[in-house]
């Protein structure tokens, strides 16, 4: 089945060769011949004016825009989330309310890799999910972890640029990214999830879906919750090997996309329960993590899920560039009953995602059907290139005298919070459990088994090969503080394997973690 827009010819035709409707300039005209240029006689010049020739080329140099950097590679699908449980003491969000359904779009994508680059390099899974509610766009753009590298937004382009290309051979570089990891101990939690199991997910369907950030919900009576968003997935958590997933990367760069492609083209429509975790806004305030710091968890047994709804997905796009490469997600995009949280890197996100899409598509991104909110829009801003949506001859200012609605609240919002201080450059006050240890040594301590821990080791193991002695070192030390016995198994491992025979600090007494980097002014930075 073909869809197509407005004011495109239908194309059902199959057979070869010209048709009678012939092709169109963009203007609409006909034109002689989609496929030979004019010429002064076969063998003469070609000509400027020949408009068909000169529409091809010069939109053809333009018909891509740039890629996202990160998340580059990944594809999507449209479908709905359906509100089954009442969850209205907590949000008075439309969309959450028991019974409401909205349409959907969910985009996966790997992070560091450039358009093009295999689906099943181990990475982190963006997962971006928009919900086109009554009240407005609702984006939950998260990760397919629960947890992510860094808590402040100054180091975030750092840390994209050490997962990517060095500047002199734009080779990707193991040694890199651990040199960056390793002076970032906060890293440590993200990290042992990427070389975990869940690093390799065996489909896009067979993975888990996290806000990873801390929102805000607000109920009818003014009341303010912290929610962590989590997406189980209800086929059920699956996983590839190294070995598998390095012989996909060759045999199909695109697995990924093409699984949930297909998948959804046969009707087996992948779904996920969303449930939240819930906490009560004065209970943030002395609770013995920060429950704002990215790099944390909320333990399950403090803050258990509370479901939702569900999602499922069931129709792809059907046009990958206009529906996949040019939905904008953003976590800006929040509605009445929802809102962001004290979380600084959530807050620069707010800032830096409709920033990025501004510069990729448009200062009008907005105006492009899968990014129009289904609702009615009364935004200010005017005018702008490739302008769609319009408000007529309305007045473009406020205060006006001509009847077009504007806003007018003042004094404290229903989503804030309270917020005082002296004006500092340190990533939150520390609280009882915050050091960067304790809950990826739970990870692979209490939740990974001992074939999982294992695999762990050889992955990790496996890289130092590529890594300097100096940052070989480091990174012993990173997975000492994350476990004693995992990090003397990775340094034997790796060390055996590079013919090193000694390697300062493999002594470190268990009980006393390893000095890393010194990070002054970081209150997180080493180890506790
Ligand atoms: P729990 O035992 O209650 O939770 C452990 C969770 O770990 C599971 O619910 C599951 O999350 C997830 N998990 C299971 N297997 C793996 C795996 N191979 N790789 C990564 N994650 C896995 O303990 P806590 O809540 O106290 O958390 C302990 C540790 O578990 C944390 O430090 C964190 O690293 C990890 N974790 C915690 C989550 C949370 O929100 N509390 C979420 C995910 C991981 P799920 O059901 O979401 O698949």
């Amino acid at each position: 089945m073909t869809h197509h827009q407005p004011g495109f010819v239908n194309a059902e035709h199959s057979g070869q060769g010209p048709t009678p409707e012939g092709g169109t300039t963009s203007n609409g005209a006909p034109i002689e011949n989609d496929r030979q240029s004019l010429s002064v006689g076969p063998d003469g010049p070609l000509l400027l004016h020949d408009v068909a020739l000169i529409e091809n080329l010069a939109h053809f140099d333009r018909e891509k825009v740039p890629e996202r950097l990160p998340h580059a590679k990944g594809s999507g699908a449209f479908g709905v989330f359906e509100a089954t449980e009442d969850v209205s003491a907590f949000t008075k969000a439309a969309a959450f309310q028991q019974g409401a359904s909205s349409e959907v779009i969910l985009r996966f994508s790997t992070v560091a890799g450039e358009q093009g680059s295999p689906d099943t390099w181990r990475d982190v899974r963006g997962f971006a999910v928009r919900l086109y509610t009554d009240e407005g766009n609702l984006d939950i753009v998260g990760n397919n972890t629960p947890v992510f590298f860094v808590r402040d937004p100054m180091k975030f382009p750092n840390f994209i640029r050490s997962q990517r290309r060095t500047p002199n051979s734009g080779l990707r570089d193991a040694n890199m990214q651990w040199d960056f990891w390793t002076h970032n101990p906060e890293t440590a939690h993200q990290v042992t999830y990427l070389m975990g199991d869940r690093g390799l997910p065996k489909s896009w369907r067979t993975m888990n879906g996290y806000s990873s950030h801390t929102y805000m919900w607000v109920n009818e009576a003014g009341e303010r919750f912290f929610v962590k968003y989590h997406w189980h997935s209800d086929q059920g958590v699956e996983n590839m090997t190294n070995e598998e997933a390095e012989k996909l990367a060759g045999q199909d760069a695109d697995y990924h996309r093409r699984d949930l492609f297909d998948a959804i083209e046969r009707g087996d429509h992948p779904s996920w329960t969303l449930s939240v975790q819930v906490m009560p806004y004065e209970e943030a305030k002395s609770y013995r993590i920060n429950p704002f710091d990215l790099t944390k968890v909320w333990p399950h047994a403090d803050y258990p899920l509370k479901k939702v709804g569900t999602l499922t997905l069931n129709r792809n796009p059907e046009n990958w560039f206009a529906q996949i490469e040019q939905v904008a997600f953003s976590p800006s995009n929040q509605v009445p009953g929802t809102g962001v949280s004290p979380d600084k890197m959530l807050l620069a996100r707010v800032f830096s995602y409709p920033d990025a899409q501004r510069h990729r598509i448009g200062a009008n991104f907005t105006h492009l059907p899968v990014n129009q909110p289904k609702v009615q829009v009364n935004a200010y801003q005017f005018d702008g290139p490739m302008a769609y949506l319009h408000s007529g001859s309305q007045p473009t200012y406020v205060t006006n005298s001509y009847g077009r609605p504007w806003a007018d609240h003042e004094g404290a919002v229903e989503n804030g919070w309270e917020a005082d201080g002296a004006l500092v450059r340190q990533a939150y006050t520390l609280r009882e459990d915050d050091d960067d240890f304790s809950q990826p040594g739970a990870l692979v301590r209490e939740v990974f088994d001992e074939d999982q821990r294992e695999r762990l080791v050889q992955t990790v193991a496996g890289m130092m090969g590529a890594c300097e002695p100096e940052i070989r070192e480091r990174v012993y030390a990173y997975w000492r503080n994350v476990d004693q016995s995992v990090g003397e198994r990775i340094q034997e491992i790796a060390e055996a394997d590079a013919g090193s025979e000694h390697v300062p600090g493999a002594e470190a007494p268990a009980d006393e973690p390893d000095a890393l980097v010194e990070e002054p002014g970081d209150a997180y930075a080493g180890v506790r």
